[in-house]
């Protein structure tokens, strides 16, 4: 019997939401909460009708620690989701502490005022959730997330060792929207906008935005200029696999896209420097969220696919292998399911799927701070096949490693 409280009602959360009442003999009671409860209702009813279970609601600001207590404390779950934004991470793993619960997010921790991507904030809680008992699951989205979960898997069963890691990641759906991004605008145009990043031979190399691209061939979609980004969990990935000598994680953006971002930058709406209008101050890239439009508006008539995969070359058994593992998912399919688009709900099921282990798999219920991929990636990988993220496999194929 496990309680489980779901925290933000975007995108995301929906996803999670409704994927866990479709499993509610795991997930017995679900409380959904966000700053906007009317969003939670509306979740609530469509899940009623679509899966026939019901879903408490309720309203708090996760960037309070007492509110959040208060409601924990009221509601007593056993885990706490966290699918709000990146700023409520430190707040809602000190609430856990507090009360005693353990904690899952699919992003780390960013703080409001400086875009920067790390984990040193949320790993810093180490030593409190071990003595606490409790377990902090970090990352536990697709990417962050299942990236992980297949390079573990990669690790475990085709290498004896890893050398060279490419995350590859497109979305070749279409919204039919002139400008729109797939996940929280605000979070997602910080991250690319940013310096690229990738590790090489023991250490970073820090590139312009978007200065490396190359077509990248991907299966059942065929070539999409890919642009090589910074993403977090590159940074626990060569950690945790100390014999990688390259990685590196690629996006696709369409033409489109780069020319509005590019506009956008130059007219300084990208900011996140405080600017004063009529009297009060606003932050530029804040307004730009409040005027695109919702990821979860983006699903209804969303078409197109998306591909995210591993690329890795390495050695086994004294000879050279290479190994791809991917997921392709259809917006269409994901809408009808859930009423979310495809980035929504691959971030969303591997969140359920983490919580469901955690709840219901010793091996996945540690105390400590933890990324995806220090876990047996079994069961996980399993679970993925079930849960409508089924992944592929091809070994010693010839990869595109040089870019
Ligand atoms: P959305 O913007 O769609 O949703 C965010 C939700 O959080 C909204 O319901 C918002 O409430 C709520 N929220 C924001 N601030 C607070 C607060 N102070 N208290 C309570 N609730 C709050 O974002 P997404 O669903 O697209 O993304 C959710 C998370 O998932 C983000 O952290 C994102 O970075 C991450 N993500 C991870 C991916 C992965 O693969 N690992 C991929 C995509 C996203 P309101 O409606 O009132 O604004």
């Amino acid at each position: 019997m496990s309680k489980v409280l779901i925290i933000g009602a975007g995108g995301v959360g929906t996803v999670v939401a409704h994927k866990c009442a479709i499993n509610s003999s795991v997930f017995t009671e679900i409380m959904l909460a966000s700053r906007t409860k009317s969003k939670c209702d509306k979740i609530a009813a469509d899940i009623e009708e679509m899966h026939g279970v019901k879903i408490a609601t309720a309203q708090v600001d996760a960037d309070n620690v007492p509110e959040l207590v208060n409601l924990i404390r009221s509601f007593g779950p056993k885990l706490v989701i966290n699918v709000a934004l990146p700023y409520q991470d430190l707040t809602i793993m000190d609430a856990c502490l507090e009360t005693g619960v353990h904690y899952l997010d699919t992003a780390n921790y960013e703080p409001k005022d400086v875009a920067k991507f790390e984990y040193s904030w949320q790993w810093a809680y180490q030593d409190r959730f071990k003595e606490a008992g409790l377990m902090a699951l970090l990352g536990c989205g697709f990417d962050p997330g299942v990236t992980q979960v297949y390079t573990a898997y990669a690790a475990k069963h085709h290498f004896d060792e890893m050398h060279y890691l490419d995350i590859v990641d497109c979305n070749a759906g279409d919204h039919g929207k002139a400008f729109a991004t797939n996940f929280n605008p605000e979070i997602n145009i910080r991250e690319i906008t940013q310096p690229g990043r990738y590790w090489e031979n023991g250490e970073w190399v820090e590139i312009p935005p978007m200065s490396i691209h190359k077509p990248i061939e991907y299966p059942n979609i065929g070539p999409r200029e890919s642009y090589v980004l910074y993403h977090e969990e590159l940074e626990s990935l060569v950690k945790n696999f100390p014999t990688l000598k390259r990685a590196r994680f690629w996006m696709t953006f369409g033409q489109q896209y780069i020319t509005h971002l590019q506009v956008l930058q130059n007219v300084g709406m990208t900011s996140i420097v405080p600017i004063q209008f009529q009297g009060q101050d606003i932050v530029p890239l804040e307004f730009l969220k409040a005027v695109l439009p919702a990821p979860d508006s983006l699903g209804e008539n969303y078409t197109g696919e998306t591909s995210i995969g591993c690329q890795i070359k390495g050695i086994k058994d004294g000879k050279e292998k290479t190994y791809y593992v991917w997921n392709n998912c259809s917006h269409a399919e994901a809408y009808k399911e859930v009423k979310s688009q495809a980035v929504s709900y691959t971030t969303g099921v591997p969140a359920m799927i983490g919580a469901m282990l955690m709840l219901t798999n010793e091996e996945w219920l540690k105390p400590g701070v933890f990324n995806v991929e220090e876990l047996n990636p079994d069961p996980f990988m399993d679970l993925l096949n079930k849960h409508g993220l089924p992944w592929n496999e091809k070994v010693n194929v010839e990869l595109p490693h040089e870019y």
